[in-house]
Parts: C-alpha cells; structure tokens; sequence
C-alpha cells in the first residue's frame, strides 16, 4: 500500500538529522514527488457497478472489483469513522465548532488529499470571480464561483457531512469534514441533498447551486478550513483548469490568515519557508532560555526596592520595568516580584 510506503519515508526523514542542507533535502522527502504532482477532476461516469469486494493490508481501503473487469481502490468509512478526525469537535447545528489557538498548530500541516483511494473532483471548475481574503474592508473567507441556479454541486473530497443546514449568511450550507482534518464549506445551496452524519464519497451530489443567505446573485461560496481558520481554497485547488495543486499539500501555518492570498509557490519559497522555520525555531528556543533564567523573589517585612537591587545585582529600574510598577509603589508581604 502506497500510504505506508510514506509512513516510512515520513519516518526516515525525521530520524535523520545534522547539516541544514541535509535537512533541506529530507524535508523534501516529507513529501515524494509524486504525491506533489496535480490532481486532475475525477469524472465518475465512466465506472462499472461494484461486483466484489477485497480487503488490502489496509483495513480502512478496500479494493473494489467491477463488472466490467476494471478495479479501483476505496475507502471503507466504516473504519474512517473511528478516527478522532471525526469526533473532536463535531458539532452538526454550529459553522466552526472549534477552538484552538492559532500559536498551537505546527508550522506546517500535512494534508493528505487525494491518492489511489481517495479521488478529488473539482466542486465547480469555473474562473474564481470573487477571491479569499480582505475586500472594501471585509472579510471574505473564501472564494466566489458563478454557478447557475439547479446546478448539481458535487463534494471535493470524501468525507462525512457535519453541517446541512440554513443558516442567515450563508444560506443553505453544507460543510463536510476530510480524514486529513481539511472542512470545505459550500454556501448559498438553493437546495441540500445530504444531512448531517452522511458519508460522502468525492463527486457526490451534496446540494444545487443558488443565492439563498447574504447573496446577490446565483453562485457557489466554497471555504477551505483547518481545525476552524480559513485559508485560500486557491492554494488547493485551481479551479479554473478543475485540478487540484498537489495530491499532498503542506499547508504553512502563515497561510491560516486573511491577508494571506494565493500566490504561485516555487522552489526557492520552499527553501525559504525551511529556513525561516529553523529561524523561527531558534526564538523560540531563546525565549524558553530566557524563561528559565528568570528568579523571582518573594517580598518580606523589611524589603525594599533598592536592597532587592542590591541582593540581585540589577537595579531598581530593572526591577520596576519587569514588573510594570513605580519605584515608589509599596511592597506587599508575601508577593512574587521578578528580579532577573
Ligand atoms: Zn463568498
């Protein structure tokens, strides 16, 4: 099975360590090439009905045989619903039921999209006429397709439907959640063709296009999200051509943010983003440094600003600056003051 194949790799690539070159190039690994090629729009009519079923060395794929002799991998969702991915913070009647901060997520975020058993089809491939972020002054948390009302809109991946409902500015909407964590939202449905709870395979039908909710005219409001922060659904997906941009994406944690649009990645940025991590690893580790060499006195009768000074080798200022207090403020018994 091609996924523990880079389990291992993945594992390999952390083991090994030393010179930040050596490092560039296993972080490269991370990911192998071919999982970074794009992804064409699965087109679903061209397979058989199901004869049998097969089980792989993978209990959650299945390989499925058809009628007319061909065969295709498939995920058993029976086996996917057992994934915490599916329980943390599932809530059916609430658009972003989570609660994380920002600071807690890693740098960057592997998002297993679509391989031999998991397929993407392009939820509208049309020119995007309303992109992700800022505009006049608000916040557009996703991107804007024109789509004709009626028209059947099929989810991106498969997954399981958590939210189905009507809601005041996004109208009738669907949102599904992905086994890599990933939410995709579809907004202003004119009519909902799943409910909560329902496993979706990608290329299902999941509602029709319209202009239900803070809308002004016919077309398809689609969000991408992680753990509840919306990035630029571009970054996944170019929906002009119908193709999405790599079948696994590391999402940089940086891109979780408005003002951070789309734009073409190259190599260079890859080598960039590698580096300013090592950099911003090295703060953290200063900061954790600088924390630990912090003392703390406890006051007592007698204390005063000025002998504290002495005791500690620093001087008042230092002392008042740490604490956000004036030289004159009086000392409380029994109180904690940072000294270094
Ligand atoms: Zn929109």
């Amino acid at each position: 099975m091609r996924i523990s194949v880079t389990m291992l790799l993945m594992l390999l690539s952390f083991a090994a360590g030393a010179q930040t070159r050596l490092q560039l190039k296993q972080a490269e690994l991370l990911v192998p090439r071919p999982w970074k090629q794009p992804v064409r729009s699965f087109v679903s009519s061209s397979e058989a009905p199901a004869c049998d079923t097969l089980d792989t060395s993978d209990p959650a794929v299945k390989l499925i045989l058809c009628e007319d002799g061909s065969w295709h991998y498939s995920k058993d969702f029976s086996v996917l619903a057992d994934s915490s991915v599916f329980r943390k913070d599932w809530k059916t009647n609430v658009l972003n039921p989570y609660n994380t901060r920002l600071e807690s997520l890693p740098f960057r975020i592997t998002l297993s999209l679509a391989d031999s058993a998991s397929r993407f089809v392009c939820p509208c491939q049309v020119k995007v006429y309303s992109p992700f972020g800022r505009r006049r002054g608000r916040y557009h948390s996703g991107v804007d397709l024109p789509l004709p009302k009626g028209t059947p809109v099929p989810v991106a991946f498969d997954g399981e439907v958590r939210v189905a409902m009507s809601s005041r500015g996004y109208g009738n909407v669907v949102i599904v959640r992905h086994a890599c964590g990933l939410e995709t939202t579809y907004a202003h449905l004119s009519e909902l063709k799943v409910g909560s709870g329902t496993w979706v395979r990608a290329g299902d039908i999941i509602g029709l296009g319209g202009s239900t909710g803070r809308s002004t005219g016919p077309h398809l409001h689609f969000e991408t999200r992680y753990d509840g922060f919306a990035f630029d659904p571009q970054w996944l997906i170019d929906f002009e051509n119908g193709i999405l941009r790599q079948g696994v994406y590391v999402l940089k944690r940086r891109y979780l943010d408005s003002s951070c649009r789309y734009y073409p990645e190259s190599e260079d940025d890859e080598e960039q983003i590698l580096l300013s991590e090592e950099q911003e690893r090295a703060e953290a580790e200063r900061i954790a440094r600088e924390k630990a060499a912090e003392k703390y006195h406890k006051v007592q009768s007698g204390d005063t600003l000025y002998g504290l000074a002495l005791k500690y080798h620093t001087s008042v200022a230092a002392i008042c600056k740490l604490n956000g207090i004036k030289a004159d403020a009086p000392l409380r018994i029994g109180k904690s003051l940072r000294v270094k």
